[in-house]
């Protein structure tokens, strides 16, 4: 079975951001590209599918980045994929969901796949739309906020995360599903992982490679401001616990919040 794990690469979750106003465009200049941590969830559990079917089962990274830095991918490598797949083409620069998903779906076309796994967010973008966009551009099922993943018959079965609790949803593959960061840990590269990961293959494919024609964004970023800074708390000082919970109560229903 092939599994394929979509891989973003964002700015260092710790580097001060800034937006550049001309471009509208975050400044990822000087800072460090690092693995999406969400999609360290989603390569765990292609990991744990890998540990249970067996040899046969592969699982490739898939991932929309300059490839310039490609080379970060090698951490994932280390951790257990067999191999990555980068899409790196100027005329992908400034992609939105809509572009993005079209880009891997096409390069998925064209690699195969049993199932795509993806991670629910990316911590920068944060839309949480790629997954159901790339399910949707290559009609196939789309399962999203996974927990648990197994594969039976030929279907992948996966308990999704509900406001309440979780639903068992099973469906035929090829599938896509994102996952949660309950499926586990993202386990850490050994020693000897580190060392296989520099012998391991990334494939660069441009935008011809996958068949992508020119495509501009169909989002637009019309203007952003700083968050407004916090007003100053107001403190109360109640007798008891009952008059401290009315005040609060009180304040809550003013603003219509209860
Ligand atoms: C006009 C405009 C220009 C933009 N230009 C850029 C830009 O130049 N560079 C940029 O990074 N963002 C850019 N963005 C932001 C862009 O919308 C998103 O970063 C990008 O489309 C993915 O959406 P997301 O980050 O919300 O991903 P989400 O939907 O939150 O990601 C969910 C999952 O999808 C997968 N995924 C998402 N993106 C990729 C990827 N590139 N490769 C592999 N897997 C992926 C990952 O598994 C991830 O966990 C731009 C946005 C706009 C509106």
């Amino acid at each position: 079975m092939k599994i394929v794990v979509t891989v973003k690469l964002v700015p260092d979750l710790n580097a001060p951001k800034s937006i550049d106003s001309a471009t509208k465009r975050l400044v990822r200049a000087g800072i460090e590209p690092v693995l999406n941590p969400y999609d360290e969830y989603a390569l765990e559990a292609a990991l744990q599918l890998k540990d249970r079917l067996g040899a046969e089962t592969t699982v490739t990274l898939l991932s929309m980045i300059p490839a310039s830095q490609k080379e970060t991918l090698r951490k994932a490598l280390a951790m257990g994929a067999d191999d990555a797949v980068v899409i790196s083409d100027a005329a992908l620069e400034g992609s939105d969901v809509s572009m993005t998903s079209s880009a891997l779906a096409l390069a998925l076309k064209k690699i195969g796949f049993d199932l795509v796994i993806c991670g629910g967010l990316a911590d920068d973008g944060s839309t949480g739309g790629v997954p159901g966009a790339v399910a949707e551009r290559l009609g196939i099922a789309g399962l999203t906020n996974a927990r648990k993943l197994e594969i039976e018959n030929g279907n992948v079965k996966a308990q999704r995360e509900t406001d309440t609790g979780y639903q068992v949803v099973s469906v035929a593959l090829p599938a896509l599903v994102s996952v949660t960061m309950a499926v586990g840990e993202p386990r850490y590269a050994s020693l000897k992982g580190i060392m296989n990961a520099k012998k391991k293959s990334i494939a660069l494919l441009s935008a011809a490679d996958i068949g992508y024609a020119n495509a501009a964004p169909k989002t637009e970023l019309l203007r952003f401001a700083p968050p407004p800074g916090r007003t100053k708390a107001r403190i109360v000082e109640a007798h008891d616990g009952a008059e401290g919970a009315r005040v609060i109560f009180d304040f809550l229903r003013e603003r219509k919040l209860v």
